[in-house]
């Protein structure tokens, strides 16, 4: 039991991550943002991260995503990908990034497994080599070591102790990775979106050696990068019948930065820009969503109002309900129960949503 250093109430449902409950966050934003702060730099210190988007007036400017950071001389970028070192930005780049990538046989445990090509055939024959799943061929899984956001109930959090020190690689070792098997690309993390130059560069790489073969570009993100980043990343989805997966944390904007430290705006404008080209190529789905329930803050009020924003742009689009393990900075909250995990489903569907899933079925309790 954690008490609420608002309210006084103490339940399961209050992290110690937090130290404030999910009504406080939602109705008391100017007094809880102080805690808010606190657990951020807390859970960004033992990495070398900074707390806070650096906002130096004199500082460079990165616009890559929602933070625009303005990084002070021998400062670091909220990412921790960029640094100032003589009035000059540093870091990765398109020809160089920090990440690490494997295969994986198709069909994968992806969250869009199933409605996409890979997972299901969707697309066939254009997009998949088969009309269910592609048993033979692999998903080049790429996992890049940084992050726009800052959840405390990351679930791949340990890259962050190597986001400052992991070593540069080449876009063209990764590029030399696709083989004649590979029939997708998968870019996550951490997230693509630090890292954008490299990742487009590479798939651009990658679709003019492919010659004539199906090889989707994927996406898994946050949607936090700025709109030009977008636009390209809509492009190599639709014409190689990839898709683009953005995970929608939460509707409330103070919930969002308590969870992740950062503002949703960004990810639910570029949500809808998405959305917008779905009829382009409406068949495998350009576009899927997903929230992760984590007890005490996801909560039905949540959940509602992501449906029926979703179901405002396209009713078709599909939404994964993911079940929460304690993982991070909120390993002290129980795993979503699977009551919960279905109610969620049927507010989701009352929303007018056509295709609702609950993923990682395998944890709840
Ligand atoms: S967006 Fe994903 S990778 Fe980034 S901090 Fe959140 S859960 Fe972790
Ligand atoms: S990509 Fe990194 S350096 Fe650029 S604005 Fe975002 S957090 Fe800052
Ligand atoms: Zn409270």
């Amino acid at each position: 039991m954690t008490k609420c250093f608002v309210c006084g109430k103490s339940s399961i449902l209050v992290s110690k991550a937090l130290n404030v409950c999910l009504e406080c966050i939602r109705n008391e934003p100017a007094k809880a943002s102080s805690y808010i702060e606190e657990a951020h730099s807390v859970s960004r210190r033992p990495f070398g991260l900074p707390p806070k988007p650096p906002r130096d007036p004199n500082g460079i400017q990165c616009r890559l995503c929602v933070n625009e950071c303005r990084i002070p001389e021998g400062g670091i970028s909220y990412c921790g990908l960029r640094t100032n070192i003589n009035g000059k930005l540093s870091g990765v780049s398109p020809e160089e990034g920090k990440l690490s990538w494997y295969h994986d046989p198709l069909p994968t445990n992806c969250v869009a497994d199933w409605v996409c090509p890979g997972g299901c055939g969707a697309g066939y024959p254009e997009y998949a080599y088969s009309e269910g799943p592609e048993y033979g061929y692999k998903n080049l899984a790429v996992f890049f070591q940084a992050c726009s956001f800052n959840c405390l109930f990351c679930q791949n959090w340990q890259f962050r102790e190597e986001t400052l020190t992991a070593k540069k690689r080449n876009v063209k070792e990764l590029v030399d990775d696709v083989d004649k098997e590979t029939s997708c690309i998968c870019y996550f993390g951490g997230d693509p979106t630090p890292q954008l130059p490299f990742a487009i560069r590479a798939s651009r790489l990658a679709l003019e050696q492919k010659k004539n073969r199906i090889l989707r570009i994927c996406w898994e993100s946050n949607g936090t990068m700025n709109r030009g980043l977008l636009n390209e990343m809509i492009e190599l989805s639709l014409k190689s019948g990839g898709c683009i997966k953005f995970d929608l944390k939460s509707w409330n904007k103070s919930l969002n930065i308590a969870l992740t430290g950062v503002t949703n705006k960004r990810t639910i404008e570029n949500f809808s820009i998405v959305a917008g080209r779905i009829r382009e190529r409406p068949d495998p789905p350009l576009l899927t969503a997903s929230t992760l329930l984590v007890p005490g803050y996801i909560d039905e009020e949540e959940i509602r109002n992501i449906s029926e924003f979703i179901a405002s742009l396209d009713k078709g689009i599909p939404y994964s309900l993911l079940g929460f393990y304690p993982h991070f900075r909120m390993s002290d909250l129980p795993v979503t129960s699977k009551d919960f995990a279905l109610k969620c489903k049927e507010i989701a569907e009352a929303a007018g949503l056509k295709r609702v899933r609950i993923g990682n079925v395998h944890l709840l309790s």
